[in-house]
């Protein structure tokens, strides 16, 4: 009976990833070792290239096991914006101003209603050092600034605002600054941010694995984690890990049923933001060992309807024909929104003036000559969509949003015929998304188990764990990849020196 339970409680790492931790090999059972170093990491994207170049740095002798046949992952296909601020060489060359206290509160406030303060905290004091560690990797940031509302410029400048610190209601709590700092690249940056890493790991010899894909973790008697045991080209191995085994595997939106199971809402999303290694396979080997987990259910979502930022001008009304967000929010805080209206419906409404087509490609549902047609076009409730234009126009005619404070910039009365609606509803407009929830880990990346007790000689970093994003409708562009690579850093540093 005992034996039927742990087997239904448990995969064997034979099973290919599915929804239950996976069981720990004992070290007993390991026939042999045909690696040994200080520092065993799975995964080497973002948070395991950062982890790496702290260990050996920190004197320990690193393996990385990584499944594809090249390391960079989801990092090495982002954007590549970077959250930093308090003063950064940047900011302040463009002109900004950004004190730390200012960033700490929006980044609680980001954090939603769970943030990990300690995180935060120790992100905002020391995300200069962070910023010059990339500048010292040899990573460049142009000193300019890019105002135009996007989701990630096309251009190589580099600061930007990349959330939602300059909108309602995050500008009434801290005063805004830019902190997206994008490496100087024309278009994304991922790809360089992690060549350029691969390169430094490869630089301070550490020892890859590629085709290396972890199975589980193996256990000595005490329950401390002392190796992984992973395939090459499918055949078995196992890596000895005299420190410690860092996780930073990614996180689990490739994995179907663990989303259905954890964040069900993220089965609305029809483009996965991830590499096909974000199948939980990390968080499932720590669950095994007695890891507890926090904001498994929490999942971005994006409805990316800028640029062209005159879109911005345009209003978002739902089924009832109604307003629900201002529309200056960042694209991934009103995708939660469009989330939640009834139905997943949502509309956006431009008048001649503000037409333009999203880089996306949202398709137009309906286009008239007046709003009251366009209303009837939209099947909306009679009145509503006419109501809801004609006291948007009479505020904004005054620069005025007294429902959602849209700012000034881009209030313009919606009066210049024809009118349009593009459709930015779940099943009809480009929704990608990502998953948010992992290990619970402390700042120093050890993994700590349900009831708070560290999970010896086990650390975690990046989209495997619950790092320092944890709302979707908080979220800001360069969180994850500055949290990745910041608690990788730290992680790697505290296993070398365990
Ligand atoms: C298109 C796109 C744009 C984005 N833009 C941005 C942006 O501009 N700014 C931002 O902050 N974030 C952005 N993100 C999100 C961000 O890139 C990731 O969340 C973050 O980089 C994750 O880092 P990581 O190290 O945790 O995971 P990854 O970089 O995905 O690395 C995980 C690695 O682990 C490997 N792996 C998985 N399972 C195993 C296993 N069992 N054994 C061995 N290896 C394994 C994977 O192959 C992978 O190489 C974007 C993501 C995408 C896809």
């Amino acid at each position: 009976m005992a034996d039927a339970s742990y087997e239904s409680t448990y995969q064997t790492a034979a099973e290919d990833t599915g929804v239950r931790p996976t069981r720990p090999l004992r070290s007993a059972d390991v026939p042999r070792w045909d690696h040994e170093a200080d520092v065993v990491i799975v995964g080497l994207g973002g948070a395991g290239a950062a982890a790496a170049i702290e260990a050996c740095q920190a004197g320990a002798s690193v393996l990385i096991l990584e499944r594809a046949s090249e390391g960079g992952g989801s990092t090495a296909q982002s954007g590549g914006i970077i959250y930093f601020g308090g003063g950064t060489p940047v900011q302040t060359a463009c002109g900004f101003e950004d004190d730390p206290a200012e960033m700490l509160k929006y980044l609680l406030m980001a954090s939603g209603p769970n943030p990990d303060a300690e995180k935060c905290r120790l992100y905002v004091e020391q995300s200069l050092e962070h910023f010059r560690w990339f500048e010292a990797q040899g990573i460049e940031f142009k000193r300019s600034y890019y105002p135009k509302k996007t989701t990630e410029p096309v251009t190589d400048d580099c600061l930007l605002y990349s959330g939602n610190e300059n909108v309602w209601p995050f500008d009434v709590s801290a005063k805004a600054a830019p902190r997206g700092h994008k490496p100087k690249v024309e278009g994304s940056a991922g790809r360089v941010i992690m060549e350029t890493l691969i390169g430094r790991v490869k630089e301070l010899g550490a020892d890859i694995q590629e085709n290396a894909r972890a199975q589980t973790l193996v256990v000595d008697e005490q329950g401390t984690v002392v190796g992984v045991h992973y395939k090459e080209l499918g055949e078995p191995r196992y890596a000895r890990a005299k420190r410690g085994v860092i996780l930073c595997a990614g996180g689990f939106i490739m994995n179907r049923e663990l989303v259905a199971r954890h964040v069900p809402k993220l089965l609305n999303v029809n483009i996965q933001i991830g590499n096909p290694g974000d199948d939980g396979a990390g968080i499932l080997m720590g669950l095994g060992v007695g890891a507890g987990t926090l904001c498994m259910g929490e999942g971005f979502v994006s409805v990316p309807f800028y640029p062209p930022s005159k879109l911005v001008s345009g209003i978002i009304v739902n089924a009832q024909g109604q307003r629900f967000i201002n529309e200056d929010a960042y694209h991934g805080r009103t995708g939660e929104y469009v989330l939640q209206q009834s139905g997943g419906v949502a509309y956006l409404i431009l008048d001649n003036e503000c037409f333009g087509r999203p880089i996306a490609g949202m398709q137009i549902k309906a286009a008239e000559e007046s709003i009251e047609e366009l209303e009837r076009g939209l099947e909306l409730p009679e009145g509503s969509l006419t109501h809801t234009v004609s006291y948007y126009n009479r505020f904004a005619e005054r620069g005025e949003d007294p429902l959602f404070h849209k700012a000034k910039n881009y209030l313009k009365p919606l009066v210049n015929g024809p009118y349009a609606a593009l459709d930015l509803s779940v099943g009809k407009a480009i929704i990608p998304g990502f998953t948010m929830g992992g290990l619970d880990t402390l700042p120093t990346g050890e993994v700590l188990t349900a009831d708070k007790h560290v999970v010896r000689g086990l650390y975690a970093a990046g989209r495997t764990t619950a790092g320092l994003p944890r709302s979707a409708a908080g979220y800001s562009s360069g969180m994850s990849i500055g949290g990745a690579t910041f608690f990788g850093r730290l992680a790697g540093r505290t296993a070398a020196t365990r």
